[in-house]
């Protein structure tokens, strides 16, 4: 059977031969050591802890002041705790880590562990034994890792901060757009004297309304009414009586149909109305009513006026222009006829 041979035995002739080669060996393995007689007060220091920290070897007393004036103002006091928590008992393990000031003034971060070695008979600590390793560039690389951390952390607050403040902003404007919409739609749909639909909006709400009479097979009808002898009211009381009169005279109408007929001005002092599913006499009897209602209202004080309609139903397969040649006859007829009178021109089967 074979025995374990140790590779490296130390063979010491002297005990100077042993130090040297202990000491060596510290030399090699830690940056620093020292050696504390807690009896005596002294402190040994290896020629690695001087150089270290950059001090000519041996240059400072041999006490422990020495080493409380490299420790870095901030962990001071943290260090002075753990050591005496460690001579009290109170901790098993001395390691450390904490700055000491080197001769340029700047500070190197190390980690200092130690060992009681030996205890007075009282059992107070007699010596302790410790050794210093240079952690600097680690622990740098690892607080820049925290601050870049930190960094990235607040830069993503801030971003999302950012973009809730944009989003917010967008949504405001998007508001403020379709408002703007609104209104620009709400224009380009009016006429500015009356407030009601213009010529370009009767034009679309008819189009709509033949699309679905024919799809429902609902009836529809139109009437056109115009003012009689309108040109004596601004001849006599001036074009502004004139304005007055068109918007009275289209209030008042509009107070009296359905919400969804549609009411527009022609142009001038002609205006068109949409009857959505009624058929021609019932169109007749709507323009009768508006037609009396208006000849019987001053339109402004002291002057009352009357108009003359032509009404027309809705065929399928009318065109436009169909039903407004069919309206615009009857309107003449019923001026040609004298004014303040209702007419109507049915379609082609109505006729027959
Ligand atoms: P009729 O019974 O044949 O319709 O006679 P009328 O005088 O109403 O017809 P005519 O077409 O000769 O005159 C229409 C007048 O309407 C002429 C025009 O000055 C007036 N008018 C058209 N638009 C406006 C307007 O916006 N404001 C005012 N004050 N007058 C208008
Ligand atoms: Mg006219
Ligand atoms: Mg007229």
């Amino acid at each position: 059977m074979k025995t374990l041979q140790p590779v490296i035995t130390y063979r010491h002739s002297s005990l100077e031969d042993a130090d040297n080669t202990l000491n060596t060996i510290l030399d090699l393995i830690v940056e620093g050591t020292w050696d504390w007689n807690s009896n005596t007060g002294e402190v040994l220091r290896s020629p690695g802890w001087y150089r270290m920290l950059g001090y000519e070897v041996g240059t400072f007393k041999k006490d422990v002041f020495t080493w409380e004036n490299v420790i870095h103002p901030e962990d001071y006091a943290r260090v002075m705790r753990n050591f005496e928590l460690y001579t009290g008992g109170q901790i098993d393990e001395y390691c450390i880590e904490y700055r000491c000031k080197k001769a340029d003034g700047s500070y190197l971060w190390i980690t200092d562990r130690a060992l009681t070695v030996a205890r007075d008979p009282d059992g107070h600590v007699a010596r302790i034994v410790g050794a210093h390793q240079d952690i600097h560039a680690r622990k740098v690389a690892q607080m820049e890792l925290i601050e870049q951390n930190r960094l990235l952390k607040a830069g993503n607050v801030t971003l999302e901060k950012r973009l809730r403040k944009k989003a917010e902003e967008l949504e405001k404007r998007n508001a403020e757009l379709q408002d703007n919409i609104a209104q620009i739609e709400h224009i380009s749909n009016t006429d500015p004297l009356t407030g009601i639909a213009n010529r370009k909006k009767f034009e679309e709400e008819l189009s709509k309304e033949k699309s679905r009479a024919d799809r429902y097979h609902h009836s529809l009808s139109l009437a056109i009414f115009d003012i009689d002898h309108f040109k004596q009211v601004n001849d006599t009381r001036g074009h502004k009586a004139g304005d007055g009169v068109l918007q009275n005279l289209t209030a008042l109408v509009a107070a009296h149909i359905r919400d969804i007929d549609v009411f527009a001005r022609w142009g001038g002092e002609e205006f068109v109305l949409i009857f959505p599913d009624v058929p021609l006499d019932g169109a007749l009897s709507v323009a009768n009513k508006l037609r009396q209602l208006v000849s019987e209202q001053e339109m402004i004080p002291g002057l009352r006026l009357t108009c003359s309609f032509g009404v027309t139903e809705y065929q399928q397969g009318d065109s436009i222009e169909q039903l407004f040649a069919r309206i615009d006859n009857a309107l003449y007829m019923a001026k040609n006829s004298g004014r303040n009178r209702v007419e109507l021109l049915a379609p082609d089967h109505h006729k027959a």
